[in-house]
């Protein structure tokens, strides 16, 4: 995959104006040693906001895990000068290997059990679409901020993030894959103001500067408050007139 090919699949809509959740100033590396493809990792993640850095071979990666602490690592495994999974045995030792993505060229399954077993959070092979890269980024941000549980409840609504299942008062609370997307978006952002853009990005990624898209939240946060309110979930979900929503105590 050439370095257009990368550019093609990662369109990411510039258009919405909100930092992405709640996440702040984010520091992310890319160890990455092939030039063109870690200029296109680092230029997308910064344009989701993320701080960025970038090793392009083992000894600068070793240096950089030593003196810094990541929110989140892209980690090539072929690299000049040793193996990125040398690199994760040391981050490993450090105690830092909670939030690493393994991103090789080898869709080799013993590869991808190595990294996990070194306590690498997730596995992505070349050529990826940078869409998917940021969901992946994401997910191991989400996971960070809820401490590695991956649960996350609030009064009587319980969410799994794993299982994908959210309940009220213990009793399922039955949801489609959008409206649990956006639960899960309105849960970790509660009481605080989610504008309809920034709802739209997270939920629908990469297809979100379709006008149609927003239409689309209008009915679906409908139907979500429609569920809550069933369900007798004690939060629910406020229109800020023009600008968005947000998830409250009922
Ligand atoms: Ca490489």
């Amino acid at each position: 995959m050439n370095r257009s090919d990368y550019q093609c699949a990662g369109q990411i809509p510039n258009s919405f104006p909100d930092p992405p959740c709640s996440f702040g100033r984010v520091k992310l590396l890319v160890i990455e040693d092939e030039p063109e493809l870690a200029d296109v990792l680092v230029r997308s993640l910064q344009r989701e906001r993320y701080v960025v850095e970038h090793a392009k071979d083992h000894g600068t990666a070793l240096l950089k895990i030593a003196d810094h602490d990541y929110d989140c690592i892209l980690l090539d495994i072929m690299l000049p000068g040793g193996s990125g999974l040398d690199v994760l045995r040391e981050l490993k030792a450090l105690g830092k290997s909670g939030n690493v993505i393994i991103i090789s060229a080898k869709d080799s399954l013993e590869d991808k059990l190595a990294g996990l077993d070194l306590g690498a959070d997730d596995y992505l092979v070349k050529p990826f679409h940078i869409a998917e890269l940021n969901a992946r980024v994401r997910s191991v941000l989400r996971r960070k901020e809820l401490g590695g549980s991956n649960t996350i409840a609030t009064a009587n609504l319980a969410m799994d993030l794993d299982s994908r299942s959210a309940e009220v008062d213990g009793q399922a609370l039955p949801l489609n894959r959008k409206e649990f997307d956006m639960l899960t978006h309105f849960m970790l952002n509660k009481d605080r103001l989610v504008s309809r853009g920034s709802l739209a990005e997270h939920v629908w990624g990469d297809h979100a500067d379709q006008g149609d898209d927003l239409d689309f939240v209008y009915s679906q946060i409908k139907n979500l408050r429609k569920r809550l309110k069933q369900s007798g979930a004690s939060v629910e979900i406020q229109a800020v007139y023009g600008i968005g929503y947000k998830l409250v105590d009922a």
